[in-house]
């Protein structure tokens, strides 16, 4: 299937045509990037060009910053109720759009058009109409002091309020560019802040034309700002801009060093979620009718280029052989295609330096010892097809075993003792995520106090919902988005003390 722009969504070609070049938002203006650059975005199940993009750089960014600087104090002085009636609009307004957008989304990343539409932008529904609920929950609090020094006739009263902490960088990836974004921009505005949104060079489609959807639901002018371009230009000025208060990043571990080391010219306040290299661990008592298809879609699932996907298997050796040809069988069984055509289950990876990226971990890996039971190759006339990969045969210490390959790749490693595997599980850089598979209450509860994760499964991965937190620990960053641990990510504490 190849894409023709004639045979989009009537939103979309209407999108296309009128956005693209002139993509950048400021102060609510749509227009071109200062230096009048721009690149292409492409369709990676095929290598075409879907359309040009606006090259943000420095005095862009720098209008942005003062665009969202100047409405934040008209934003921030808004009522709560106001702000949820805005979010709550945006989110009618994304559900709307949903079929355009999917496909959108689709086109410019290659996901199968189902992830989208029922899975992704449903999310990104959910998170506007649950911060929407939350701009109406904030709360500070009253406080008995122990202060006895007040004049005489005198007391002493104190409390805290919650303030927002001014404008923030939302700096997003390429994976699931949609839901993500709505992640950082939803609790933004419920607590008052103003945004310059910076999205993937790779996927900038859906955030522009979100944007756009802010608009029309009634954010004002200046609160939602988008510069589109480069990580090493836009998004690196952006992080050091002395105008931004705070920096709520999504993507690499590599990444995240660098947004902390441009967020110390002011201590701007930092919230990283990274990367993960989560483990899925199947017991010898669990349901293997849920837990073999369960595993293989924690990895496949969008490629694999899922944060929190479960790239490290590990399989009791009593059902190992049962399970690892249960995933293999699955991953051969998985139909690559276009993500727009009704039969994919899988699509390209997201662009060609990111397919060379996967295989230069395949390529390294066969170096080093491991096995392909099934994939590993690069696949498809055009497009950056990877084949669903099984890898065996690995130690510990292997780099297969160890990084983040963000690919269709998934390690397996056979364990003896209960023990022995949360030492293997931990025994890593990452704490982004886990999944447990056992029929045991027991063993699972064991198992989730014991692995270091910001999220533990049992007998599923990767459910999420907007009233769940998402992130993790170790190098896998710092703080939550989603749920109501993320409003906290926009708000400052001020502490009141009056003598009455
Ligand atoms: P990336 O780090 O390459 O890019 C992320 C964003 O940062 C992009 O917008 C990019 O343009 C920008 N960027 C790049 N260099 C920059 C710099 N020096 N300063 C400021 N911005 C810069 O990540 P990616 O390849 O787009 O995304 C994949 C990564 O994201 C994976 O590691 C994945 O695990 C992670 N991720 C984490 C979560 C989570 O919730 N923990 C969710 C999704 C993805």
């Amino acid at each position: 299937m190849t894409f023709d722009s004639r045979n989009l969504h009537a939103d979309n070609q209407a999108f296309l045509a009128r956005r693209g070049q002139d993509g950048l938002c400021v102060g609510g203006e749509w227009r071109a990037a200062a230096s009048g650059e721009s690149f292409a975005t492409i369709d990676p199940a095929t290598g075409r060009e879907i359309g040009r993009i606006a090259r943000a750089g420095a005095a862009d960014v720098d209008q942005a910053v003062a665009a969202a600087r100047a409405a934040l104090p008209g934003w921030s002085a808004t009522t709560p109720v106001e702000r949820a009636r805005i979010l709550w609009k945006v989110a009618d307004l994304i559900e709307t759009h949903i079929d355009a957008l999917a496909e959108l989304e689709t086109l410019d990343q290659g996901k199968p058009l189902f992830v989208g539409r029922w899975a992704e932008i449903p999310g990104a529904v959910n998170q506007f109409r649950f911060f929407a609920g939350q701009a109406m929950a904030i709360e500070g609090s009253t406080l008995e002091s122990s202060i006895n020094y007040q004049p005489q006739g005198k007391q002493v009263r104190t409390w805290t309020v919650r303030e927002p902490v001014g404008v923030v960088a939302a700096i997003v990836p390429w994976n699931s560019p949609l839901v993500l974004t709505a992640m950082k921009l939803a609790p933004a505005l419920a607590a008052g802040c103003t945004v310059v949104l910076k999205p993937a060079e790779d996927t900038s489609l859906t955030a522009l034309r979100l944007v756009e959807l802010m608009l029309e639901a009634g954010v004002p002018a200046g609160v939602i700002n988008v510069v589109t371009g480069f990580g090493a230009e836009t998004g690196a000025v952006l992080a050091a801009h002395p105008g931004v208060d705070k920096i709520a990043f999504t993507g690499s571990t590599a990444t995240g060093r660098a947004v902390l080391d441009a967020a110390k010219t002011n201590f701007k306040r930092v919230t990283l979620e990274l990367g993960g290299k989560s483990p899925a661990i199947v017991l010898p008592d669990a349901d293997l009718s849920l837990a073999i298809p369960g595993v293989a879609n924690a990895i496949f699932f969008n490629s694999g280029q899922v944060c929190i996907a479960g790239s490290r298997l590990y399989v009791h050796r009593s059902v190992h052989d049962q399970v690892v040809e249960g995933v293999a069988a699955y991953a051969r069984s998985l139909k690559l295609g276009h993500g727009l055509a009704p039969d994919t289950q899988m699509g390209p990876v997201v662009s060609a330096r990111h397919a060379e990226r996967v295989e230069g971990y395949l390529g390294r890996a066969r170096r080093d010892g491991a096995t392909m039971l099934t994939g590993g190759e690069r696949t498809g006339e055009a497009g950056t097809f990877i084949t669903p990969t099984v890898v065996t045969g690995v130690r510990p210490d292997m780099e297969i075993v160890r990084e983040e390959v963000f690919g269709p790749v998934v390690v397996v490693q056979p364990f003896d003792e209960v023990d022995e595997v949360i030492a293997s599980a931990n025994d890593s850089e990452y704490g982004l995520a886990a999944s447990v598979w056992t029929e045991s209450l027991s063993t699972a509860h064991r198992m989730t106090s014991a692995i270091r994760a910001g999220t533990v499964w049992i007998n599923c991965h990767a459910m999420y919902d907007a009233s769940l937190a998402i992130g993790g620990i170790k190098q896998s960053g710092w703080g939550r988005d989603s749920g109501r641990q993320a409003l906290d990510n926009y708000l400052e504490w001020k502490t009141v003390c009056a003598v009455v």
